[in-house]
């Protein structure tokens, strides 16, 4: 039988766990805390637990600490991990220091089938989804790595969250908890290529994490051409899904815009843009395209960025540019699994 996944467990499972165990409640906190507050890799590092109670964990469980494969660390900080999953797959997760704490950017699956044009991690198209433990890991594991508090979270590596949104809530639960990693829910963000229903979801479970929203295009024209996703969820739908997600949850949502150079970048396309999202409390974060090797879009020149910017500004609409962060440590999504062994991973830590 599969080992259950301690980290994939809330801390009432993990009770109910013990229970069958034969152990009493208060082990179950103890566990629980070894394994979502402390990283412990090894029961054998549980020494509040005893020997006994130690040996009949490992026969059915496993921690969730997954196994570096690689990590690749830039000059400003920023570090990419490829992390090694028990079936022999792997994932990308990021570590980005800032001035105002550390984020981490989470995958949540691997591979992904929303088809992207211009995307690494649509190459392949989904492999599977993960489980809430093992996006879990992937912050413990960053944690220990750097040995530096893990602030927030971006919910933004390979994968859509509204395509396996379950595990990914139950991930947000197992970290907001204050017998997980007690991070505010404010700190998370969940960025998906609009999955409307999922953002509907979102908006009613009542968790005020921020919604990004990767939108790269004002219209449907262009959209369809470069996000599959939008024939199935066109512009106008998608924008009114955030609109009412504000509404309920009266956070700012942010949109994902990454410049194509001659393709979503010249000044009618910002207007287009500003009169789309015109008095939505909302953000534009432009993104300089990162190369893809198998793509051919590229990145535009600073003049167009800066022109597309100044634009947005002038028509009111919150925005910036973001900075460039890890260049030259394959930071676009999905680039070091693919380099890496056809993203096999050998062996996986227990
Ligand atoms: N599926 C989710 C989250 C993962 S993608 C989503 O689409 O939002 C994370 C972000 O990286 C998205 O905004 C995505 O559009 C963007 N992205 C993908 N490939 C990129 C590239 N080559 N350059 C810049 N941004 C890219």
């Amino acid at each position: 039988m599969e080992p259950v996944n301690l980290m994939d467990l809330t801390l009432e499972e993990t009770e109910k766990l013990v229970a069958t165990l034969g152990e009493p409640r208060y082990r179950a906190k103890q566990v629980h805390k070894w394994v979502h507050q402390k990283a412990a890799g090894d029961f054998d590092r549980m020494t509040d637990l005893p020997a006994g109670f130690r040996e009949k964990l490992r026969a059915i469980s496993t921690t969730g600490k997954l196994a570096v494969l690689a990590v690749q660390k830039a000059g400003d900080g920023t570090a990419k991990y490829l992390f090694g999953l028990r079936d022999g797959q792997s994932v990308e997760s990021v570590f980005l220091p800032h001035t105002y704490g550390n984020s981490v950017c989470v995958s949540s699956q691997v591979g992904c089938r929303m088809g992207c044009g211009f995307c690494a991690s649509a190459i392949g198209g989904l492999v599977r989804c993960l489980t809430a433990g093992e996006m879990y890991a992937q912050v413990t594991g960053i944690g220990e790595d750097t040995g530096q508090r893990v602030s927030s979270i971006v919910i933004m590596g390979s994968g859509e969250p509204m395509d396996n949104l379950d595990q990914v809530l139950k991930f947000i639960h197992l970290i907001i908890s204050p017998d997980g990693l007690n991070i505010g829910a404010r700190h998370i963000t969940v960025s998906t290529c609009g999955v409307v229903p999922g953002i509907r979801r979102l908006a009613g479970e009542k968790v005020q994490v921020t919604l990004s929203v990767s939108l790269h295009a004002p219209n449907d024209e262009l959209r369809d051409s470069i996000m599959p996703v939008n024939r199935k969820y066109p512009v106008r739908e998608l924008v009114e899904a955030c609109r009412d997600y504000v509404s309920v949850t009266n956070r700012r949502v942010t949109f994902e815009y990454a410049l194509i150079d001659g393709i979503n970048d010249s000044r009618e396309q910002a207007i287009e843009l500003a009169r789309l999202l015109k008095g939505m409390l909302c953000h534009v974060n432009l993104i300089p395209l990162n190369r893809v090797e198998e793509r051919s879009f590229r990145q535009p020149g600073p003049g167009r960025v800066r022109v597309f910017k100044d634009t947005l500004d002038e028509m009111g609409i919150p925005v910036t540019v973001r900075r460039e962060m890890g260049a030259g440590i394959d930071a676009a999504c999905g680039q070091l699994r693919r380099k890496s062994a056809g993203g096999k991973a050998e062996t996986a830590g227990r």
